[in-house]
């Protein structure tokens, strides 16, 4: 009977038919062990010479890294390993010979591996990654809709920037001169929830910034949302609660791909509300105190979010930033009209930033004065202030940065690890 690997559970002691890809193989003598992997799981096949015919005997010798093969065989436990299964193989398959595979198994720099991205996807740490991407998007769905927040896709082309021309990638665009692709959906998810309420879009966004960093891609998916009737605490709660729902449902689905990333979830498990809070204010105060000489007025560089994080086991929320250093649309604190009602959430362990987001103007007057002052164009955003014009209210949202949190999560080092196929200033390949 064909089986996928994850299934093994069920079929201890009867024999099955598995199939994959040959990842490694060790012999020793009339035993021979081979790796395998059939996207669902890691399996060890034991095949003993005379278990098996002489036939397949030779192709188990024959077989290459990453041939495509069937094995079939009995499942049992693994002797020493809870929760790990082994075949004892019967049969056993060559369905494609692969020829010398250019990966090896031993350390290749990073520019080999990024050229062969379509192989590596195949590595145990990408396996893992891509695995738990999923079940982040999947923890992201969930608790969204468990808010009441359903999902409303916004353009990919748009006409006009959303915060300033210089990071957007221009496109042809018929008799009507140049598109932008998108950096954020949020001027448009404002406008659906004064339809719906509460609603969220999940896409990719594209910023032309010259970041080389370990936290920058110039092709990232982002998810934005947006809720009518929220004030800066309902958003800074969604915001928690969302990281500490993505957490758990990690911990709870990714066992076996956080073992591979030899993930420390013990650090994770931490993860839970409150999360620790300081004002802007306070973070300069902080990280002046602990040697950054960061200015008031200027934007947090890696260095101070690594001082904001060291002593949190949770994600660290930084609120309420000077007016002039954050976009036109930003809720003015009326407390103190140089404030601004919006939260940066840092993540912990050198995760750096994972949200953005803030209570947004609901006076259209401010808004066009704000709009002015930043030398937009209003008309370029008239359609946006309608939404103030007719039946304006309070309303907040965010942005998450997908990679960000899978970064984090994964405990990956650089984000280009952490999508599919990377995009960054240097690459654009495969
Ligand atoms: P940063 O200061 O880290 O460059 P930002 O302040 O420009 O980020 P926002 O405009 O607030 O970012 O975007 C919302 C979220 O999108 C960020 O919190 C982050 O998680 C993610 N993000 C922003 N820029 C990038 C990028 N170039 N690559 C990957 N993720 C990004
Ligand atoms: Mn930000």
């Amino acid at each position: 009977m064909y089986i996928l690997s994850k299934d093994f559970p069920d079929h201890v002691g009867t024999e099955v038919t598995i199939k994959g890809w040959l990842y490694n193989k060790r012999s020793s003598g009339p035993i021979a062990f081979l790796e395998m992997r059939d996207g669902f799981s890691w399996t060890q096949a034991v095949v003993a010479k005379a278990g098996v015919t002489t036939e397949v005997w030779v192709d188990v010798e024959k077989v290459t890294h990453e041939s495509a093969v069937e094995v079939t065989g009995t499942v049992s436990k693994h002797l020493k390993k809870a929760g790990v299964f082994e075949l004892q193989v019967t049969n056993f398959k060559i369905l494609q010979l692969a020829e010398d595979y250019p990966i090896a198994l031993k350390d290749h720099g990073p520019d080999f591996l990024l050229e062969n991205r379509h192989l590596w996807l195949r590595s145990k740490r990408q396996w893992a990654i891509l695995r738990l991407r999923d079940a982040i998007i999947t923890g992201i769905n969930q608790y969204l809709h468990q808010e009441d927040f359903i999902k409303v896709d916004s353009p990919i082309f748009t006409p006009n920037a959303c915060e300033g021309t210089s990071t957007l990638f221009a496109v042809p665009y018929f008799d009507l001169g140049s598109a932008y692709l998108s950096q954020s959906g949020q001027l448009y998810i404002e406008a659906a929830i004064a339809s719906i309420g509460r609603c969220y879009d999940f896409g990719p966004v594209f910023r032309a910034e010259k970041s080389k960093t370990k936290r920058h891609l110039t092709e990232f998916w982002m998810m934005d949302a947006e809720a009518a009737f929220f004030e800066h605490e309902d958003n800074l709660r969604v915001q928690e609660g969302l990281i500490r729902y993505i957490v758990r449902y990690c911990l709870e689905h990714c066992q076996e791909e956080l073992a591979a990333l030899e993930r420390n979830i013990e650090n994770l498990k931490k993860v839970d509300a409150p999360f620790t809070r300081y004002t802007y204010e306070a973070a300069i105060k902080k990280l002046n105190e602990n040697g950054s000489d960061i200015k008031f007025g200027e934007d947090l560089g890696n260095d101070d979010e690594g001082i904001l994080t060291k002593d949190s086991d949770v994600p660290v929320f930084i609120e309420k930033w000077p007016k002039s250093i954050k976009p036109f649309y930003m809720k003015t604190d009326p407390s103190n009209p140089e404030r601004v009602f919006n939260d940066d959430l840092i993540a912990p362990e050198n995760g750096g930033e994972i949200i953005g987001g803030s209570q947004r103007e609901e006076d259209v007057n401010v808004l066009i004065n704000r709009i002015k002052a930043e030398g937009l164009n209003q008309a370029d955003y008239e359609w946006y202030l309608d939404i103030r014009r007719y039946g304006s209210v309070p309303h907040s949202g965010f942005g998450l940065g997908l990679e960000r949190v899978v970064r984090w999560i994964s405990g990956t080092e650089h984000i280009r690890e952490c999508i599919p196929f990377p995009r960054t200033i240097g690459r654009l390949r495969p």
